[in-house]
C-alpha cells in the first residue's frame, strides 16, 4: 500500500531527473548515447506493457461485465459512457478548432514550403469497411495483432454469453477471474518498474528533439498544448465537479500518476494499468473502471481529436486553403470518427490525421511537414486521451450509483 501511494511521487522524480539528464545530454552532444543505451530501456519497459495489454483489456471488460451481473446493466454503462466520449470528443474539436482558427488569423503559424514533404497514407476503406472490421473473423488473429477494437467485441460477446449460460459457466467464470488475478499481479509488477520507464523516455526525448524544425514549429505545438489544457480545464474540471461530485484539484491528484506515465510512454493502452489504480483512488466503481478504461483506451481519445484540428488548420494554411464553415464542420465530424479509430499506442494519432486531410482535399504528403515533431504532440495528446478515461469512470460511476439510489 505504500509503494502504491509513493509512486506518483517516484515518477515525478523521475520525469524531472530525465528532463536533467536529458538537456546535460543534449548540451553534451551526447543525444545518441540517449537513443543507443536509455531509450532501449523505455522500450523494454513500453513493450512490457504492450505485452499484457490484451490480456488486460479482455479479462477486464468481461470481469467488468460479470461482476455486472446482467447484461441490462453493462447496457445501461455502455451508453452512459460512450455518450460521454463522444460529446467531449466533439467538444474537443471545437476547441481545437477555435484555437487555430485564432493562432491562424493572427498569421502565428508559419507557412512551410510543403513541395518537398513526403508521407505515405495508410487506405482507408470507408465507414461501413471499417464497421465490418471490427467484428473479427478468428479471434487468435485479434489477439496477436493486437486489435484493441476486435478484441474489445470479443470481450462483450464472452462476456455476454457467460452470463446468459448461468451456472454451467462457473468453471468459464472462474478461469477468468483466477487469470484476471494473475494479470493484475504481473500488472503491478510491471508498473512498479516505470520510473525507469519515464526516466529514460524523458531524457532521450529532451536530448534528441530539440533541433531547429522544433522551433520552426514551436507555435502549432503551443496551439496544440493551449488547446489540450483548455480542455482539460475546463472539461475534465466541469465534470469532475458537476458530475464526479470531486474537486478539480483532488481529481487531478488522483490522476497525476497516470497522466505522467501517459506523457511519457505515449500509449493509452499501455498506461491502462496505471489508470486503473489511479480510478480505484478516486473512488471509481471497479466493474465500471473495468469497462470503462479498457474501452476509453481504445476509443476515447480527445488529445488525439484536438491534435488532428490544429494539424488540419495548420496544414490547410500551409496549402493555402482556408477552411470554410462547412469545412469546419466536416473536421469535427472526420476528427471525432478518427480519434476512435485511432489505437492506443505511439504515433497512431497522426496516421489517422490522414483521414481528416483526405475528407477535405489536403495533400496527406503534407503529414511529412510535421512528422519529425509527432513524439512532442503525441506526448500531450496521449496525456489528455488518459485523463478524459478517468474522469468519464468516475462520472458513470456516480451516475450508476445515483440510479441505484445510493
Ligand atoms: N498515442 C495516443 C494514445 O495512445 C494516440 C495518438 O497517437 O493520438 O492515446
Amino acid at each position: 500500500m505504500k509503494k502504491k501511494l509513493n509512486l506518483p511521487m517516484q515518477i515525478l522524480i523521475a520525469l524531472i531527473l530525465g528532463i536533467v539528464v536529458g538537456l546535460v545530454c543534449y548540451f553534451a552532444g551526447l543525444a545518441d548515447f540517449t537513443t543507443n543505451f536509455l531509450k532501449p530501456f523505455g522500450d523494454i519497459f513500453v513493450n512490457l506493457l504492450k505485452f499484457i495489454v490484451v490480456p488486460v483489456v479482455l479479462l477486464s471488460m468481461i470481469d467488468g461485465i460479470l461482476s455486472m451481473g446482467d447484461m441490462k446493466k453493462v447496457g445501461s454503462v455502455g451508453v452512459k459512457t460512450v455518450a460521454y466520449f463522444m460529446i467531449t470528443t466533439a467538444v474537443a474539436c471545437v476547441i481545437g478548432l477555435a484555437l487555430a482558427n485564432i493562432f491562424n488569423a493572427a498569421h502565428l503559424f508559419p507557412v512551410l514550403d510543403a513541395s518537398n514533404a513526403q508521407y505515405e497514407a495508410k487506405e482507408f476503406g470507408g465507414f461501413m469497411a471499417t464497421l465490418v472490421s471490427i467484428f473479427p473473423t478468428n479471434m487468435w488473429k485479434s489477439f496477436t495483432e493486437a486489435n484493441m477494437l476486435q478484441v474489445i467485441v470479443i470481450a462483450l460477446f464472452f462476456g455476454g454469453a457467460i452470463i446468459a449460460a448461468g451456472d454451467r459457466a462457473k468453471l468459464t467464470r472462474d478461469i477468468v477471474s483466477s487469470f484476471y488475478a494473475v494479470i493484475e499481479k504481473l500488472m503491478t509488477f510491471i508498473i512498479s518498474l516505470s520510473p525507469i520507464g519515464v526516466f529514460t523516455y524523458m531524457a532521450w526525448v529532451v536530448a534528441t528533439q530539440g533541433s531547429e524544425i522544433l522551433v520552426s514549429l514551436l507555435l502549432v505545438i503551443i496551439c496544440a498544448y493551449l488547446g489540450y489544457l483548455v480542455h482539460a480545464i475546463v472539461v475534465y474540471s466541469f465534470s469532475a465537479r458537476m458530475f464526479a461530485g470531486i474537486s478539480p484539484v483532488k481529481f487531478f491528484k488522483g490522476a497525476f500518476a497516470a497522466m505522467i506515465f501517459a506523457f511519457t510512454s505515449t500509449s493509452s493502452a499501455a498506461t491502462l494499468p496505471v489508470s486503473k489504480e489511479c480510478a480505484a483512488e478516486l473512488g471509481a466503481e471497479d466493474d465500471i473502471a473495468a469497462f470503462v478504461l479498457p474501452l476509453g483506451s481504445t476509443i476515447n481519445m480527445d488529445g488525439t481529436a484536438i491534435y488532428q484540428c490544429v494539424a488540419t488548420v495548420f496544414l490547410a494554411s500551409c496549402a493555402g486553403i482556408q477552411l470554410t464553415l462547412g469545412q469546419m464542420i466536416v473536421v469535427v465530424i472526420t476528427a471525432t470518427l478518427a480519434s476512435i479509430g485511432t489505437a492506443g499506442t505511439p504515433g497512431a494519432g497522426m496516421i489517422m490525421l490522414a483521414m481528416v486531410l483526405e475528407a477535405l482535399g489536403i495533400p496527406v504528403a503534407y503529414i511529412g511537414l510535421i512528422v519529425a515533431v509527432d513524439r512532442i504532440f503525441d506526448m500531450g495528446r496521449t496525456c489528455l486521451n488518459v485523463t478524459g478515461d478517468i474522469a468519464c469512470s468516475l462520472c458513470v460511476s456516480k451516475w450508476q450509483r445515483s440510479e441505484a439510489g445510493k
